[in-house]
């Protein structure tokens, strides 16, 4: 069997990236070891930015279809509401999703899934992989099929979406350094009788542990998280179910019953991530490149973007248009954006259950009393969405990145969210190709471009042309007209307060050299 990609794994991350090279005309196999997508949970908080990506293929609006939008998060001490954050007013303006879509992970998967096998593809499950060798010319990949049989796949890349315990990032001799947190976590998918309303996330603030209650579809559904305290001593295979409701009622302090469990799991939580992202024509993304703890809901997010990453830099090689130097940068950009993850789960992580004297009086005492009033000041909600969100997520140290004259927006940042006459600028955005805007003011002649960009980049580049209006000036902090050049991946690779065509040349002479 031949083709162009590999993709080893069909959890979130493989079937992701499978729909962007559907996107992208690339040609993959995709197979799986298990029988099937999962039918549980597990991941369940979706983020702003990954529905902007599905809303580039088609699948936002079937996703958020099938999932809930938690409008506020309540604050609970010793049983008490203490404090609510509106989580609608946060992300106002800033995404056309301003909010974290909850959606089980088994729901999620069925999408993609669909989409691949809409798009003629399928995952061939219960297919392991079982040694690969890389040298210049390609890959040799041997699989067991779900009938015992040993074949062999020739391909140009493998991308190992294979999950924590990884067998390409081991066969690849890749470190995954790090740390365990000591303690253990559980999550439990039930249904609960009490007096809280559905429309809300619940977060039990207490000295030693976290505990949150997460609305999911269904009445009276609830995905609840949480950790033992430290000092609870015993392995995750030791722990009964009635061991973790006795937690949740100690920890909640409230008068809950719950009615069902549908799914439990008590896992131990690492923080690790790989020293490299690829290896040869080897790549890693989603939990085989980094895991750490589920505050915050990030890990399947980012996994998703990895491969949003890597997918147009595999496209522009095959088309012949750049050199393979382009795949380092998949390491460069998404190596940074782990590390700086990893730090900012751990702290998140210490803020809401560490047992430190002052961040547990801090956690039960000051913050809820505080936090609805915090989260309504503007600079707040723009230094918190964008984190948790992944709006906020830049390539600004990036070798793809040129900015060329002051602006507020950075090469290197997502294009930012607005809308032109009423429409969403996003709209303008679907194609997978780079894309060239030009913001004029009106003053002097409006862009001519060269037939170059007219007839031979006309594959993979489309042309925009936009007046400058007033908010558009406001948010890229221009006064004049100015050219932006989008990646496929809608990050800004060049932005130049200039409109200068022999300029984008020189940037895409440096791009696909
Ligand atoms: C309780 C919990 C809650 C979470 N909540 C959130 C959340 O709300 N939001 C969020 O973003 N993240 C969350 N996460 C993290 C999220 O679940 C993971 O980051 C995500 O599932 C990783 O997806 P993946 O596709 O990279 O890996 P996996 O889901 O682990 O998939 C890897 C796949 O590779 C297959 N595989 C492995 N080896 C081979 C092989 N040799 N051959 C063939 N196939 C192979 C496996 O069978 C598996 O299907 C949560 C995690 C947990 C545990």
């Amino acid at each position: 069997m031949k083709t162009n990609v590999i993709i080893v794994g069909a959890g979130p991350t493989g079937l992701a990236l499978a729909c962007q090279f559907i996107r992208f005309r690339v040609d993959f196999v995709i197979f799986d070891k298990k029988e099937a997508i999962t039918p549980h949970s597990k991941a369940i908080g979706v983020q702003a930015r990954t529905l902007e990506i599905y809303e580039q293929i088609g699948l936002a609006d079937d996703l958020i279809a099938q999932g809930a939008i938690a409008e506020k998060a309540r604050m609970i001490v010793s049983g008490e509401v203490r404090g609510e954050i509106e989580f609608g007013e946060l992300g106002k303006d800033l995404s056309p999703y301003p909010f974290v879509l909850i959606v089980e992970q088994g729901k999620h998967e069925k999408i993609l899934y669909d989409f691949i096998k809409a798009n003629g593809k399928d995952v061939q499950w219960q297919t392991e992989l079982i040694d690969f060798t890389q040298d210049d010319g390609g890959i040799k990949a041997n699989i067991k099929t779900a009938n015992s049989e040993t074949e062999e796949i020739e391909a140009k890349f493998l991308v190992g979406c294979d999950g924590a315990k990884s067998f390409v990032r081991h066969a690849l001799g890749l470190k995954f350094e790090g740390s365990t947190f000591e303690r253990l976590f559980y999550v439990a998918d039930v249904e609960i009788d009490w007096k809280f309303s559905h429309d809300s996330l619940h977060v039990c603030l207490s000295k030693n542990t976290l505990l949150a209650f997460f609305p999911m579809v269904g009445e009276n559904r609830w995905r609840i998280v949480g950790t033992f305290p430290e000092e609870f001593a015993k392995d995750e295979g030791d722990i009964l179910y009635e061991e973790i409701e006795e937690q949740i009622k100690k920890d909640a302090e409230l008068n809950l019953d719950i009615t069902k469990v549908n799914w439990f799991s008590v896992y131990k939580v690492h923080t690790r991530h790989v020293n490299r992202f690829s290896e040869g024509r080897c790549f890693l993304a989603g939990d085989s490149a980094h895991i750490h703890t589920p505050a915050g809901a990030q890990g399947m997010n980012t996994g998703i973007q990895d491969g949003y990453n890597l997918a147009w830099k595999i496209w522009l090689i095959l088309q012949a248009k750049a050199s393979e130097k382009i795949l380092e940068t998949y390491n460069e950009e998404r190596l940074e954006n782990a590390e700086n993850l990893l730090k900012t789960t751990d702290r998140f992580f210490n803020l809401v259950a560490s047992p430190d004297i002052f961040l547990a009086y801090f956690r039960t005492h000051i913050f809820p009393s505080i936090a609805g009033f915090a989260f309504s000041i503007d600079a707040v909600k723009k230094f918190v969405f964008p984190r948790v969100s992944q709006i906020g997520i830049n390539y600004r140290h990036s070798s793809l990145s040129e900015t060329d004259g002051s602006f507020s927006v950075r090469a290197g940042d997502r294009m930012p969210y607005f809308e032109v006459e009423g429409i969403s600028i996003y709209n303008e955005l679907h194609e997978p190709k780079f894309h060239l805007l030009t913001f004029f003011d009106g003053s002097g002649n409006p862009p001519d471009y060269p037939e170059k960009f007219t007839n031979e980049y006309a594959d993979f580049v489309d042309l925009h042309d936009l007046p400058l209006y007033l908010h558009i000036a406001n948010i890229f902090g221009a006064n004049k007209s100015f050219m932006i050049l989008l990646r496929p991946d809608n990050y800004i690779g060049f932005i130049s307060s200039e409109i200068s065509f022999a300029k984008v040349e020189n940037y895409f002479a440096k791009v696909f050299k």
